[in-house]
């Protein structure tokens, strides 16, 4: 093999092994991945204005008929005393309305729910995207790097917030540490980190409001984040009981170890890269 084979040989594999430390730099970093498309924002924001109207009516049928199933089916609350409500993608009409339940026999009053709930599935045109198109809850683009900003966004915004010294933030099974090394900002209250990572965001300087269920709140002594949403909000129960915001902290607090072992990597190919250049100077 000539000197020149050698060196181009080397040079190549120098080449190769820069290009990989590159690239474990750039998923470090998170550039060229994809962004949540507007699409997604658009579903979640019709989602929220929908619900909207329910809190605007002040629906009564919080157990059985929650707004948020229905906001969800893409229905929005019309008349609230008639419980009209009406499909935003295709203009359907129907009546949610229930027969009193202390006056009706309950198989009756289950048989008219089951109805109801099927209408909310059928009683769309056909083509209707409303069927199809179902907000999403939970960050699924780029997952981690989404849920960091939607929580560093947040905690910007927090800061505004007035909260008294006497207030306690109370969570069972959030531990102030994982919070601390997610938002290392020490000037940073605590608390307003604790809200955050549980899904409140500012509303006025004095209340805080939840972005999904928009259950508005102020702070007393104490204040239980998760027992202050609502109690269909997606940030307590996603699909099937697993609470976002305990999913969306797991997924982020995993990241330190995860980004310790990519550093480990891309240190380890850059010493080999250096190894390398030294030999081919020798
Ligand atoms: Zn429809
Ligand atoms: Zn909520």
């Amino acid at each position: 093999m000539s000197k020149e084979d050698t060196d181009s040989n080397a040079s190549t594999r120098i080449f190769g092994l820069k290009r990989k430390a590159l690239d474990q730099i750039n998923l470090l970093l998170g550039s060229g991945l994809t962004k949540r498309p507007k699409k997604e924002d658009a579903l979640l924001e019709g989602f929220r204005k929908r619900l909207a109207t329910f809190h605007a009516g002040k629906w009564k049928n919080d157990k059985e008929l929650n707004p948020r199933r229905l906001a969800e089916r893409g229905w929005r609350l019309l008349d609230a005393t008639k419980k009209t409500i009406k499909c935003d993608a295709c203009g359907f009409y129907l009546s949610s309305a229930l027969p009193d339940i202390t006056t009706v026999d309950v198989n009756v009053y289950n048989r008219c729910l089951k109805k109801v709930y099927e209408s909310l599935e059928t009683c769309h045109e056909k083509t209707c995207t409303a069927k199809s198109r179902r907000p999403n809850f939970f960050p699924h683009f780029n997952e981690k790097r989404e849920i960091r900003d939607i929580f560093n966004a947040r905690l910007d915004n927090m800061k505004g917030v007035r909260i008294f010294e006497g207030t306690e933030i109370m969570e069972e099974g959030l531990d102030s540490t994982i919070v601390t090394n997610l938002f290392p900002d020490e000037s940073v209250d605590l608390r307003l980190k604790k809200l955050v990572v549980t899904g409140w965001e500012k509303e006025y300087s004095e209340r805080v409001r939840c972005s999904l269920c928009l259950r508005s709140m102020t702070m007393d002594v104490s204040f239980v984040p998760s027992e202050s949403h609502h109690s269909w909000c997606p940030y307590l129960d996603l699909n099937d009981g697993e609470s976002q915001w305990r999913r969306a902290l797991d997924a982020v607090s995993h990241t330190t170890t995860s980004l310790s072992n990519s550093l480990s990597n891309a240190r380890r190919t850059l010493n080999l890269s250096l190894s390398s250049s030294s030999l081919s100077i020798e």
